[in-house]
C-alpha cells in the first residue's frame, strides 16, 4: 500500500534534509527562485548565484523594475537565460495583478510565466503548506521504483497518473515536507547514476523494484536523440583597445545575449581575413586563438576562434556592434559561458 511509506519517509527527512539556503524560511519569492534556478543547475552551483540575485533583487518588485540588460548580467553562467526572462515577467505579473503579493493557490501559481506543474507544486507546498506534489525527475525515480511502474515518464499521460497517485497520499499536515522528502531521497539514496543505495532506504521494505532486483530499469524513458554538431569561427577583434560584442536575435539560442562576432564553420586563417575584408574591417594578422566546444541540451558547438587587432571597425554584413573595454564586458555584458574559454583569454 502506497500509504505506507508516508511516515518512514517523514521519519527519513526530518533525520536527513538538506540545509539549503532557500530552506531557511517559507518565503514563496524565495523557493520560486531556487526552483527555477535548480531547474538546468546543480545545488552546488546554485548557491552562490542564489544568494548573489537575492542581495541585488531582494523583493519581487525589485525582480519586476530590473533592466533586462542587468537581469542577464545576473543571470551568466547559469544558461539558459529564458528563464531569468520568465521570471521577470511573471514578477511584473505579481506585481500588475496580485498587488505584489505572490498568489497562494496551485491553480494560480501554474498560469505565471516560466512556472510548469512541479514548480508550481513546489511553491505551492512548500511556502503555502497546500497539498499539491512536486514531481520532478528524483520523485519519478524513487517513485517508479518504488512501484515498478513501468511507463514511459516522458509521457503527459504517466506523468498524470504518478502526480495523482502521489496526491491521494500527501498527508496534509506536511506537504512540503513530504515533497522535498521524496527529492532529497532521490538526490542522495535513490541516485539517478550507478546502484541505487537500497540499504540506506526508509523505503526499502515497500521497495518493489529492491525485492524484484531490477531498479536499474526505472524510470523508463526513450534514449536521447544524438545532438547537432556545429561548427563556427569565433573572431575577437580588438579596436583602440576596447572589443567588438555583438548582441544576438531576439529568438532563439541566446536570444538577446552579447557574443563575440562568428561565422558558421572552421575558417582557416586566409578565410578568416577574407570575410572580414568583406564586413570592411582589416587589421593586423589573424592570430589563431584555438578550439572552444560548449555543449547545449540539443546542439554541440565546436569553435575556432581568432584574435585580431583591428585598423578599422567592420563596416557592413554585421549588426547590432558595440565597442566594450574590458571592464565594461566583466561589469555589463552578459557573455554566455559557450565562450568562456575566449573570454577568459580575453581577461588574462
Ligand atoms: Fe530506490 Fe532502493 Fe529505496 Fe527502492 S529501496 S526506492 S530502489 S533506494
Amino acid at each position: 500500500m502506497l500509504e505506507d511509506i508516508v511516515a518512514p519517509l517523514l521519519a527519513w527527512y526530518e533525520e536527513n534534509k538538506r540545509a539549503l539556503p532557500w530552506r531557511e524560511d517559507r518565503n514563496p519569492y524565495h523557493i520560486w527562485l531556487s526552483e527555477i534556478m535548480l531547474q538546468q543547475t546543480r545545488v552546488e552551483a546554485v548557491k552562490g548565484y542564489y544568494e548573489r540575485f537575492l542581495d541585488r533583487l531582494p523583493e519581487v518588485r525589485d525582480l519586476a523594475a530590473v533592466p533586462e540588460d542587468a537581469l542577464m548580467k545576473l543571470w551568466q553562467g547559469l544558461g539558459y537565460y529564458n528563464r531569468a526572462r520568465n521570471l521577470k515577467r511573471a514578477a511584473v505579473m505579481i506585481m500588475d495583478d496580485y498587488g505584489g503579493v505572490f498568489p497562494e493557490e496551485y491553480e494560480e501559481i501554474l498560469r505565471l510565466p516560466g512556472i510548469g506543474a512541479y514548480t508550481a507544486g513546489a511553491v505551492a507546498s512548500m511556502a503555502f503548506g497546500k497539498a499539491v506534489p512536486a514531481v520532478d525527475g528524483n520523485v519519478y525515480r524513487v517513485y517508479t521504483r518504488l512501484v515498478r511502474e513501468s511507463g514511459d515518464i516522458t509521457q503527459g499521460k504517466v506523468q498524470k497518473g504518478i502526480r495523482e497517485e502521489i496526491s491521494k497520499i500527501m498527508p496534509l499536515d506536511a506537504p512540503g515536507e513530504f515533497n522535498q522528502a521524496w527529492m532529497d531521497l532521490g538526490a542522495g539514496v535513490c541516485i539517478p547514476v550507478g546502484e541505487p543505495l537500497c540499504e540506506k532506504c526508509p523505503l526499502a521494505e515497500q521497495c518493489q523494484a529492491r525485492m524484484a532486483g531490477d531498479a536499474s530499469l526505472y524510470p523508463n524513458k526513450p534514449k536521447k536523440k544524438p545532438r547537432k554538431r556545429e561548427e563556427k569561427t569565433v573572431f575577437i577583434l580588438e579596436y583602440q583597445g576596447k572589443y567588438v560584442l555583438q548582441k544576438r536575435p531576439g529568438q532563439g539560442l541566446l536570444a538577446g545575449l552579447w557574443e563575440f562576432p562568428s561565422q558558421e564553420g572552421h575558417l582557416s586563417p586566409e578565410e578568416a581575413g577574407t570575410f572580414l575584408r568583406e564586413w570592411g574591417a582589416w587589421g593586423d594578422e589573424v592570430e589563431l586563438l584555438g578550439p572552444g566546444k560548449h555543449i547545449f541540451t540539443h546542439i554541440e558547438w565546436h569553435m575556432l576562434g581568432y584574435l585580431v587587432h583591428l585598423k578599422e571597425m567592420p563596416q557592413r554584413g554585421v549588426e547590432n556592434l558595440v565597442l566594450a573595454s574590458r571592464e565594461e564586458i566583466r561589469r555589463d555584458f552578459s557573455i554566455p559561458s559557450a565562450y568562456g574559454v575566449y573570454l577568459e583569454r580575453l581577461m588574462s
